[in-house]
């Protein structure tokens, strides 16, 4: 079987892991959970970066750090892992559901604008603080939270203007775009992640880029709310005897999670770089069937890390053709999934408000595009001969379809 996305592990990961074996170093204290922030606070241009446990408990952190908590929303793109809405969630608010751009899969960054005018009233203080106001829920807008679907990025000049003209904290779900830049088109420059958004939270669980078995970073533009994210997810702790300043966590990473964790991260580069390359070669091998079979493929900004790729039926499919094509290429020993199904579809967040959009329904982006998704094998050690393997078969499978 030509696996989905597995980890490649033959660095110095089982080295590093032995090391805290015999240090005794195996809890949350340790020289890798300090050299792994040190790595990627380096590779994404951040000062600091905060390792936690998973890139959920991340989200959370960075949230109740900017102060999102009970009957509060938050500005979310609707086509997302259910991470993202869980950790707004966990912080007794409540994901305020955007659709996305097509030509990203991220946030669609004019209808937040537009939202933010026509469907929010904002008050001032005396202090000249800001609050802002959804006008059908009476509920505060406290954060926007656009998520870096496959490594590719909305606007992000556009919405670091709009969190500022509104007051409001913008945090990054980056959970699966570790490696990505941000192509800043009127700046004409390339940016690194880190320091795009107040918080940015990686993921390292097991089908992402780099892994710790389990775990996450947060990096940020704001380096006092980076700390407050640091004490939160270490119990609030004031050392050094048993005080706690506020309900802390313990998010914590492990050193041996960041045993693994720096020894992926020896290899960032080289990983990304297989990641491009995969992107290509199904570009190179599948385009040309775009208008036989009418699929498409995944949408590749410029800096885009490419986490996972994969092609996306055609119009009118649906989710039991997305399903009978992953079916099929299980038959030749190739494992293909489908891809995220929108937050707004999932029964623990039917209730949440959906931003109101001009022309069509408010997801109609989203709504058209989840179940026609195919995932296709990205591993990183993937080889040029399974690579042609998994193009032929969707070949055969593609244009046997359009035929019948
Ligand atoms: C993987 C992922 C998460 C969750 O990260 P975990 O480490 O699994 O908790 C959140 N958001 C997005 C977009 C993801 O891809």
């Amino acid at each position: 079987m030509i696996p989905l996305a597995v980890p490649d592990l033959t660095g110095n990961e089982k080295k590093y892991l032995n090391d805290c074996i015999d240090t005794t170093y195996v809890s949350s204290v340790g020289t890798y959970v300090n050299r792994l922030e040190e790595m990627v606070g380096e590779a994404t241009g951040s000062r600091l970066a905060v390792c936690t446990s998973s890139g959920t408990t991340g989200l959370h952190a960075a949230l109740t750090a900017v102060g999102v908590g009970h009957g509060d929303l938050v500005i979310l793109p609707t086509f997302t892992f259910i991470a993202s809405a869980n950790a707004i969630r966990h912080c007794g608010a409540k994901p305020w559901l955007f659709d996305i751009d097509p030509s990203t899969w991220c946030i669609d960054v004019s209808q937040v604008e537009r939202s933010l005018q026509e469907e929010c009233t904002v008050s001032i203080d005396l202090n000249g603080k800001k609050t802002v106001t959804h006008s059908a829920t009476g509920q505060r807008v406290a954060a926007i939270m656009p998520v870096y679907t496959l490594g590719n990025l909305p606007d992000m000049s556009k919405l670091h203007e709009l969190a500022g003209q509104y007051g409001l904290p913008l945090i990054a779900d980056a959970a699966c775009a570790i490696g990505a830049n941000y192509w800043d088109e009127a700046a004409n420059e390339s940016k690194r992640l880190g320091r795009l958004a107040d918080l940015s939270v990686f993921s390292f669980n097991g089908n992402k880029t780099i892994t710790c078995g389990g775990g996450g970073a947060v990096v940020g533009a704001n380096e006092r709310q980076l700390a407050h994210v640091k004490h939160l997810t270490t119990t609030a702790r004031v050392w050094p005897d048993y005080d706690f300043d506020e309900v802390g966590f313990n998010y914590r990473m492990t050193n041996i999670q960041a045993a693994v964790g720096v020894a992926q991260m020896e290899r960032l580069d080289r990983f990304v770089g297989r990641k491009r390359e995969i992107r290509k070669w199904y570009k190179d091998s599948l385009s040309s069937y775009s208008d036989s079979a009418g699929v498409s493929l995944f949408p590749d900004t410029r800096g885009c890390s490419c986490w996972f790729s994969g092609i996306v039926l055609g119009k009118g499919q649906g989710f039991k053709q997305a399903k009978d094509v992953c079916e099929r290429l299980k038959e030749r020993g190739i494992e293909a999934k489908p891809f995220w199904k929108p937050v707004h579809l999932q029964a623990p967040y039917a209730d949440c408000p959906v931003a109101k959009k001009e022309g069509g329904t408010s997801t109609d982006v989203a709504d058209g595009l989840w179940d026609r998704i195919v995932t296709l094998p990205c591993s990183t050690n993937i080889t040029d001969g399974e690579l042609e393997a998994v193009s032929d078969a969707v070949r055969e499978i593609l244009l046997g379809q359009s035929r019948g």
